[in-house]
C-alpha cells in the first residue's frame, strides 16, 4: 500500500510500503482510494497553520472503491463507486434538530488515515455517513470535487440569492470557483472574482470562466463598482482567510446587503474597522462547509450539481501522479494549479 504522509508540517513523504488500515472498525468502510484533490485546508495544515492535534486525517477529497464493509455499516456494497462528501447525519442531536447538521460529529471521526492514502476507512452508519456513491457519468478524478461542491453548495445556501442579485467573491480557489458557477445557475446576474494571484487570475481569464478583478490594482473597487453599479453588490463572498480583504468586502458590499463569510482566519483581526457592519445595515452569515443537502428522495443535492456542472470544473482541474504529490502542493501554493488532483491508480 502507498499513501503520502504529512511526517512534519512543510515535509511530505512517499510511503511505497505502507502496512495499510488494517481491520475495519465498527460502522466503516475500508475504501481503495483512486484520486483524492488538494484542499485549501490540507495546505493549512502542510504550512503549520493548522495542528496536526486539531485535524488527524489527511485529505478529504477523493474518489475510489468500497472494497470491504464492516459490521454496523450501513447498506453499500463492496464494489460500489463512491466520493467523499458530508452525505448523512444522525437527525437526532441538539445540532440536527435545529438545522445545524454540519455540526453533527467531526470529520476526525469519519475518517482514517484520510484520502491521500490508498485506502482509507470511511464511517458509513445509519446515523453518519462521509460517502455517497456515484453514478456513472462521472469520472473519478472529476468525483474528487464532490466534497468542495458540497461546501460550495452551502455558501450558495447561505448567500440565498434572488435572481439578478449582483456578487463579488473574493477568494478564487476551487471552492469560490465552483460557488460561482452554482450562484450563476441560482441566477445571479453578475458574479465577479477577485484574487492576488497573478497566475491563477490569467488561467481564469483563459478558461472564460468568469469576470476576475485583480485586487492589486489600485482602482479594484472602481473595476468592481463599473460592473454591478456604484452603490455595491448585492452579496459578497469572502473565501480568502485573509482578514484584511474582510475591510475589502466591506467596501464592495452595497448598505442593506450580505456578507458570507466561508474562511479560515489563521490570524487576528486587530485593527479592522467593524463599523460599517451598522453604518451599511449588513447582514453577515457564516458558512461552515459541509452540509448533508438533500433532495426530497434522499439523494445528494451537491452530486446533483457536481454532474450538472461538471464540464466546467473539469477546466480547473491539474491531475498528478502519487509520486509527484509533493509538486501538486507547491503548484497549488503558487497558483500555478487551480486544482491539484493525486491519482492512485
Ligand atoms: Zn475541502
Ligand atoms: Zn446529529
Amino acid at each position: 500500500m502507498r499513501r503520502v504522509a504529512l511526517i512534519d508540517y512543510g515535509k511530505l513523504e512517499l510511503q511505497n510500503h505502507w502496512e495499510g488500515v488494517g481491520q475495519l472498525r465498527l460502522g466503516t468502510v475500508k475504501v481503495n482510494v483512486s484520486a483524492c484533490s488538494v484542499c485549501g485546508s490540507d495546505i493549512a495544515l502542510f504550512k503549520g497553520n493548522r495542528s496536526f492535534t486539531e485535524e488527524r486525517y489527511f485529505g478529504h477529497e477523493f474518489s475510489g472503491v468500497v472494497v470491504d464493509a464492516g459490521d454496523g455499516a450501513n447498506g453499500i456494497a463492496p464494489g460500489t463507486r463512491v466520493a467523499s462528501e458530508l452525505s448523512r447525519t444522525c437527525g437526532q442531536c441538539w445540532n440536527c434538530l435545529n438545522g445545524l447538521q454540519n455540526y453533527c460529529k467531526s470529520m476526525n471521526d469519519a475518517l482514517l488515515p484520510g484520502g491521500f492514502a490508498e485506502e482509507t476507512l470511511v464511517l458509513n452508519r445509519p446515523d453518519y455517513s462521509f460517502i455517497s456513491s456515484l453514478p456513472q457519468e462521472i469520472d473519478d478524478v472529476t468525483a474528487t470535487l464532490l466534497e468542495p461542491t458540497n461546501c460550495a453548495y452551502r455558501i450558495a445556501r447561505q448567500a440565498n440569492i434572488i435572481p439578478g442579485d449582483h456578487v463579488v467573491i473574493f477568494g478564487m480557489g476551487t471552492m469560490g470557483l465552483i460557488a460561482a458557477r452554482i450562484l450563476r445557475g441560482m441566477g445571479a446576474d453578475i458574479v465577479i472574482g477577485v484574487d492576488n494571484n497573478n497566475a491563477r487570475l490569467e488561467k481564469i481569464r483563459q478558461l472564460n470562466l468568469l469576470d476576475v478583478v485583480d485586487s492589486n490594482a489600485p482602482d479594484w473597487l472602481e473595476q468592481i463598482k463599473e460592473m454591478v453599479g456604484d452603490k455595491g453588490a448585492d452579496i459578497v463572498i469572502e473565501a480568502t482567510g485573509v482578514v484584511s480583504v474582510l475591510k475589502r468586502a466591506f467596501e464592495a458590499v452595497r448598505p442593506g446587503g450580505k456578507i458570507v463569510v466561508a474562511s479560515v482566519y489563521h490570524e487576528l483581526a486587530g485593527t479592522l474597522e467593524l463599523t460599517p457592519i451598522m453604518r451599511k445595515e449588513l447582514t453577515m452569515v457564516g458558512a461552515k462547509g459541509p452540509f448533508p443537502h438533500r433532495k426530497t428522495d434522499g439523494s445528494s443535492a451537491s452530486l446533483e450539481t457536481l454532474v450538472n456542472i461538471q464540464d466546467d470544473l473539469k477546466k480547473l482541474i491539474t491531475v498528478y501522479d502519487y509520486k509527484d504529490a509533493l509538486r501538486a502542493f507547491e503548484d497549488m501554493m503558487s497558483g500555478d494549479a487551480i486544482k491539484a488532483v493525486v491519482k492512485f491508480n
